[in-house]
């Protein structure tokens, strides 16, 4: 514990820069105003006003810097929350752990904290020195040492147009290098979640990690065992829609992090063809994500589990289980295996079974069902999925293609469709008619996937 204290105490001492922090003006560090949201740099302007300092910090400076668009604003001050709110007329504190202030214009939030203290060795930490409590503020030069990256401790001014930049983070993002503010081991121990950061920036801007900062994760990657499983869900979910999944994905596993927070990764890409749907429903995320569209995680992880399911499905209906049946057990074990790590919020769960559940309803469906199904509020959702398992070649593509039609059509063209199942089908799937019936939809038309 001493060794630790003293080991921490040092490395603050170097991790403070001993000059002061370099000052890029506009055509050094190239951010387009415009391309700023405006009411970050109305919340700066205020407390400006009001005789704060304030920037626009973190991913949203990093992003800009190497021209992606940025997912949120934040906002830095030395205001102190109390002293935000009341200039503000939709505000509100929140927060247990560390207050800080939601400044709220219509739809946009932009989050407005105050600087941060060191971790000082006072504050609480757990037996490995996770860091469990801390609520003191701090200086400017203080909040930069406890960001985790270079490249994420960047302080733009809107006012001036200048980025301050305290740890050589400007450098780092045009070589693109992942680099631990101070020593990494100390930080990863502090949060070990920096560990699935590192990995997500690399995967994200096309980076290398710095070795030193690399180095440890390996060895350390036990330590995310002890993370709130919320955070840790929290997280994952960032990883797996970065617009860059399979990557790391692939990261996770190759230094063994996957182990404590996604362990099916093992058993899926060990599965015949398991890789294979990942992969697939990985790439439709990530092209999404790149487009600008939203993603629903319930969709994401019905697909990552979809695999583990989909064979105690098979298995269980061999088995002599009825399909409905089989299909919900496999769905109850598989949920109740993986979620001891991965804590997939409840409300989720529930949008993953009625996608799972409604693919065993497309293959013995019957016009009345086909009507019930579509009241469904997952139904375009499990559409989509069962075009995700034609893809991989799971079920017949022209049968999902009636489907995924039949979701994109009006109501009478739905009850012609409808009709026309009743008259032929009898007891023939979809597929079979479709091929005889040539007046298919165009299908740039039926590509617009729900969620
Ligand atoms: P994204 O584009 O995914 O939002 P981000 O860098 O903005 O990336 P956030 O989780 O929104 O990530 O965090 C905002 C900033 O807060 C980061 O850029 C970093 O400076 C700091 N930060 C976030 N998490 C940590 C952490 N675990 N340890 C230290 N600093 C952190
Ligand atoms: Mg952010």
């Amino acid at each position: 514990m001493l060794k630790q204290t003293i080991k921490n105490f040092v490395e603050r001492l170097f991790s403070t820069p001993r000059r002061g922090p370099e000052r890029l003006a506009q055509e050094k560090h190239g951010i387009d105003r415009r391309n700023v949201s405006r009411h970050a740099i109305k919340v700066c302007e205020v407390l400006h006003e009001h005789g704060y300092v304030a920037y626009i910090v973190g991913g949203a400076v990093r992003d800009l810097i190497v021209g992606l668009e940025p997912k949120d604003f934040d906002v830095a001050t030395n205001a102190t929350p109390n002293q935000i709110r009341p200039l503000f007329r939709r505000a509100r504190i929140i927060g247990k752990r560390f207050q800080l202030v939601h400044v709220v214009f219509g739809q946009e939030i932009i989050e407005t904290s105050t600087f941060r203290a060191p971790a000082s060795v006072e504050q609480d930490t757990d037996e490995h020195g996770r860091i469990l409590r801390d609520n003191l503020f701090g200086s400017h030069e203080e909040d930069a040492a406890r960001r985790d990256f270079t490249l994420n401790a960047l302080y733009y001014d809107p006012i001036t147009e200048v980025v301050i930049d305290y740890h050589r983070g400007v450098p780092d993002l045009k070589k693109r290098v992942v680099r631990m503010i101070g020593d990494p081991e100390t930080r990863y121990r502090e949060d070990p979640v920096r560990m699935l950061r590192a990995l997500r920036f690399a995967a994200k801007l096309n980076a290398t990690i710095d070795p030193a900062s690399y180095e440890p994760i390996t060895r350390m990657a036990p330590l995310i065992e002890n993370v709130p499983s919320s955070r840790l869900f929290d997280e994952i979910l960032k990883l797996l829609t970065c617009g860059h999944a399979m990557d790391c994905l692939r990261q996770l596993q190759s230094v063994g992090l996957h182990e404590g927070v996604l362990p099916l990764i093992d058993l899926i890409f060990k599965e015949e063809g398991g890789e294979n749907f990942v992969d697939l429903a990985l790439a439709r995320t990530d092209a999404r994500v790149r487009a600008g569209k939203t993603i629903s995680p319930s969709f994401l992880f019905a697909a990552l589990l979809w695999t583990l399911v989909n064979k105690r499905w098979q298995q269980y209906c061999a088995g002599g289980e009825h399909p409905a049946q089989a299909l919900m057990q496999a769905a109850d074990s598989v949920v109740e295996e993986q979620t001891r790590k991965l804590a997939i919020q409840r409300r989720y769960q529930a949008d993953m079974r009625e996608i799972w559940f409604m693919q065993a309803r497309f293959e013995r469906a019957n016009p009345k069902t086909i009507w019930r199904m579509l009241e469904q509020p997952r139904f375009r959702a499990a559409v989509d999925f069962l075009q995700l398992r034609a893809e991989a070649h799971e079920v017949d593509s022209v049968q999902a293609q009636w489907w995924m039609d039949l979701a994109n059509a009006d109501d009478s063209t739905r009850a012609e469709m409808i009709e026309t199942y009743q008259t032929e089908s009898r007891g023939k799937a979809p597929a079979a008619r479709r091929r005889r019936n040539p007046r298919r939809r165009p299908s740039q038309q039926t590509n617009t996937p729900p969620q």
